[in-house]
């Protein structure tokens, strides 16, 4: 619990980005007083969509000086891929040729727990089951405020406040900024517990007519089986369960493939896992708005920008915006501070402009569909306009 009312830096948001900027601060500025407010009560322990790991990120994990932490995981090297996408002929892609390495599958909950552990070993604040209610900037200072469950207030103040809420964006949205919402896809999904013989570690992607999805068995012992639809499509009604979204893969060739092999549909576990959804398009921060916002501010993570899970790599962006933050965050002097932070400005326009025209690319691949609304709606589209307003910046 906090200390004291006033720190260095206020971080809201306890996940991935939130977590990782914490302690590359605290890596940097040992001194400094750093305060994480988190809307929940205690780290989450249930399973979470989000499992795959670019080989790139060791990089990012050495420099938080994570790595021998990360390695004593239980996460597993990525094996190869198989999508039908832009055919129905599948087509197989290995990590192997990579520079940076296939990467993982990796236990999420235990990657945010060692970035947790991390930050609590370098000393830094947490304020449990507090959701952020307002966040007001008077004479350089953030003054902020929230309730716990008990409905009790809590103020506190920095000079410094960072959004790594997610998604949702919520300190920024406080402040006025805005976040595209380009693309509404839904990610709907259940965690199918594996038997000992599934010992298959490939990733199966597929297209179909009305959306995409995949399958890849996780360090947990829990096979992900996940389909990205649209918010508005009729096919929601029909999915409401672990049971119904399996019986649909099996639809499948190349899904039903593993399940054929190794589960035991209808008369298992599987048909009673849970159905979860979560909004997975693309949103984005008017980065024009994050340059003139106040100077003590800044956003990472999905805060800042939230990538189609087909790109996996929302972890990576969260890792990597928590480190080229810092640069802004420790700058010197004012003037530093702002040339720091007109370069992050930069940095992620260019990123954004990149993922655009590659999630566009992506996206024109299965044309066999293009008759169907999910894919019309993706492949006529926004993102690519989006991405020639931002080429114009
Ligand atoms: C279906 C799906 C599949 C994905 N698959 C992958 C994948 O395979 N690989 C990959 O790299 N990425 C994947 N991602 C993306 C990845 O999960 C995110 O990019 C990553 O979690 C972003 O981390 P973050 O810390 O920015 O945000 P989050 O993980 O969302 O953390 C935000 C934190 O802020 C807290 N918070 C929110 N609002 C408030 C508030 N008002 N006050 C206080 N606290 C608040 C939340 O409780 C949470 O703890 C996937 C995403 C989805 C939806």
């Amino acid at each position: 619990m906090a200390k004291s009312l006033k720190w260095d830096v206020i971080i809201v948001g306890a996940g991935p980005a939130g977590l990782a900027l914490a302690r590359n601060l605290l890596l940097q500025q040992p001194m400094w007083r750093v305060l994480i407010i988190e809307q929940q009560l205690a780290p989450p322990n249930a399973p979470r969509i989000g499992e795959s790991l670019p080989g790139a990120a060791r990089i990012l994990l050495e420099k938080l000086d994570l790595w021998q932490a990360f390695n004593r995981g239980n996460h597993q090297l990525r094996g190869a891929a198989v999508a039908t996408w832009d055919s129905a002929m599948p087509i197989w892609q290995d990590g192997l040729r990579d520079p940076q390495g296939p990467g993982w599958h990796i236990d999420r909950r235990a990657f945010e727990r060692m970035l947790l552990d991390g930050v609590r070993e370098l000393g830094a604040d947490f304020a449990w089951g507090q959701p952020l209610h307002s966040a007001v900037s008077s004479e350089s200072l953030w003054q902020v405020k929230c309730f716990d469950q008990n409905n009790e207030r809590h103020s506190y103040c920095a000079p410094i406040l960072v959004d790594a809420t997610g998604r949702g964006a919520h300190v920024a949205r406080k402040l006025g900024m805005t976040k595209s919402k380009d693309d509404t896809l839904l990610c709907a999904h259940a965690f199918l517990p594996s038997p000992a013989t599934d010992d298959d570690a490939i990733m199966r992607i597929a297209a179909d007519e009305q959306g995409w999805w995949y399958t890849v068995k996780t360090p947990l012992n829990l096979r992900v089986l996940a389909y990205h639809l649209d918010a508005k499509s009729p096919m929601r009604k029909a999915l409401q369960t672990g049971g119904q979204l399996y019986a649909m893969a099996m639809a499948q060739p190349l899904l039903a493939t593993v399940f054929k092999k190794y589960y035991a549909y209808p008369n298992s576990q599987e048909a009673k896992a849970t159905l979860f959804y979560r909004p997975a398009g693309t949103s984005l921060m008017d980065i024009n708005a994050l340059k003139a916002s106040v100077p003590g501010f800044l956003a990472v993570g999905d805060a800042l920008m939230t990538f189609d899970p087909i790109s996996s790599q929302g972890l990576f962006h969260a890792l990597a915006t928590a480190e080229s933050a810092v640069s802004v965050l420790a700058a010197p002097d004012v003037q530093a501070c702002q040339n720091a932070r007109n370069q992050y400005c930069a940095e992620m326009q260019a990123v954004s402009q990149r993922y655009l025209s590659h999630l566009q690319a992506t996206y024109q691949g299965p044309k066999r569909f293009a008759h169907n609304t999910f894919w019309r709606n993706r492949q006529a589209s926004l993102p690519c306009e989006r991405a020639a307003v931002l080429a114009s910046y």
